[in-house]
């Protein structure tokens, strides 16, 4: 069965955050930002079925904070978790795998809900076995005060307590066609989807190329923990994906879901863009 992509919701955030030493005059050419430099980002997620496993990636916000901190968020748009997977014919209990990128409050908050009577959490997908990278685990648990307001610990003790938490020690092939790639620029232990399906591969960037405009190696996020990791991190996939032919996957992008790589005196740059359902 062919993979398939929705966003979950779209979300706002400081530009120049997401864009880092890159200039306004620069990167507001090729990605909009509203009165308050606010941006757009959206929250695709990934359903995979391989070898009998139904795999969802990452999971978006969730809802189990308080309205102050979904005002700070501004969520609109998108199908939602739970409805975009029923859309496609997915329950919460036909989720087998769910696959955690990292531990960022946008990646991996919807993996776990409020219970009935609103007493504690449990997880969403009650079923599922939920992979994270010992890397990220280990770093998430200890925290640290530039990433402490995106490690919440709401969204990561429930997965730990639920005894269905597989931590990811390597690069794998995690499942039949479903490589990782480890990064550790953004934050250590930030897992990649390399995914084969038919003849083609696709890569699910995340956090490590967020939006088709931060091909450039040298655009990146002030989130990212390790900038130059990040710039290492980015070349040798963007040179590996323009040798294969891979196709870009983005989580973030709110114009583009997908693209295809070219040499420009430049550097390597986007080539065709298109929607993931074009894809044959
Ligand atoms: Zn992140």
């Amino acid at each position: 069965m062919k993979p398939d992509l929705f966003n979950i919701a779209s979300f706002l955030i400081d530009g120049g955050a997401m864009f880092g030493v890159v200039p306004k005059v620069l990167w507001s050419r090729v990605y909009s930002s509203d009165e308050d430099n606010l941006i757009v980002l959206t929250l695709r997620s990934l359903i995979i079925e391989t070898d009998g496993h139904v795999i969802l990636v990452d999971t978006g916000w969730g809802d189990k904070q308080d309205e102050k901190f979904f005002r700070h968020v501004h969520l609109h748009g998108g199908e939602g978790l739970i409805s975009g997977l029923q859309k496609r014919g997915y329950r919460p209990e036909d989720i087998t795998d769910v696959f955690l990128t990292h531990l960022h409050a946008d990646h991996c908050g919807g993996a776990t809900k409020w219970n009935k009577n609103h007493s504690g959490y449990e997880l969403t997908f009650p079923d599922a076995t939920y992979h994270i990278s010992r890397t990220q685990w280990e770093w998430a648990a200890k925290s640290n005060l530039r990433e402490a307001d995106s490690f919440l610990e709401e969204n990561i003790i429930p997965v730990e307590q639920s005894g269905r938490l597989n931590l990811v020690d390597e690069e794998c092939e995690l499942f039949k066609g479903f490589f990782v790639r480890m990064c550790y620029g953004h934050t250590p232990g930030l897992m990649i989807p390399v995914i084969k399906y038919k003849e083609k591969t696709l890569v699910y960037t995340g956090d490590l190329i967020p939006t088709l405009a931060h091909i450039p190696v040298i655009w990146n996020m002030s989130y990212d923990i390790e900038s130059l990791k990040t710039i290492d991190e980015k070349e040798r996939l963007l040179e590996e994906a323009l040798e294969e032919n891979y196709i870009l996957v983005f989580q973030h992008d709110k114009d583009t879901e997908c693209c295809t790589l070219e040499m420009t005196p430049k550097g390597i740059r986007a080539k065709e863009k298109f929607n993931f359902s074009e894809i044959k």
